[in-house]
């Protein structure tokens, strides 16, 4: 067996530790390098930033010994439909909300009623910055503490 691929995608031979490894796969590798690799996966990731985001998160979240019953179609579906955070209004990034490199308005998965579980019924996505400051709070304890603040620095607004 050559030692040696050419990558269909880039046309360059390199030696085999340059592509990853694909047990379905002639050689047990893939047939595009490493480099065409991530590119390609880049390039994907900017076309399908929710589908993206949402195939992360879920992953995310499985790690965290969530019990997912949420497959990541349904939730590429609530991400399409989530272009603003539904409690402070600001546009979400979904491209950012990846990979350590969230900002405040990255999307982030909030549990309405913070089991351990994940359903279409629980699950909305909520900005960082809303998520951060609601923390494990329900909703509406999350309102009356914002109310209570609010209340109190009324004259500042
Ligand atoms: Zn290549
Ligand atoms: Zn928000």
């Amino acid at each position: 067996m050559s030692s040696y691929r050419k990558c269909y995608v880039c046309g360059i031979e390199k030696p085999m530790d340059e592509f990853y490894n694909d047990v379905s796969q002639s050689g047990g590798k893939k047939y595009e390098c490493k480099d065409c690799c991530k590119k390609l996966s880049k390039e994907w990731q900017l076309k399908n930033p929710h589908r993206y985001w949402s195939r992360y998160v879920l992953n995310n979240h499985k790690h965290n010994g969530y019990d997912i019953q949420l497959s990541v179609d349904e939730l590429t579906n609530i991400a399409k439909q989530t272009d603003i955070c539904p409690i402070c209004g600001k546009l979400l990034v979904y491209n950012n909300g990846t990979n350590k490199k969230q900002s405040l308005d990255s999307p982030s998965l909030d549990r309405i009623n913070n089991e351990n579980i994940l359903t279409v019924d629980n699950t909305w996505i909520i900005c960082l910055e809303c998520n951060n400051l609601k923390s494990v709070k329900p909703l509406v304890d999350f309102v009356k503490f914002c109310d209570m603040v609010a209340t109190k620095f009324n004259h500042l607004l």
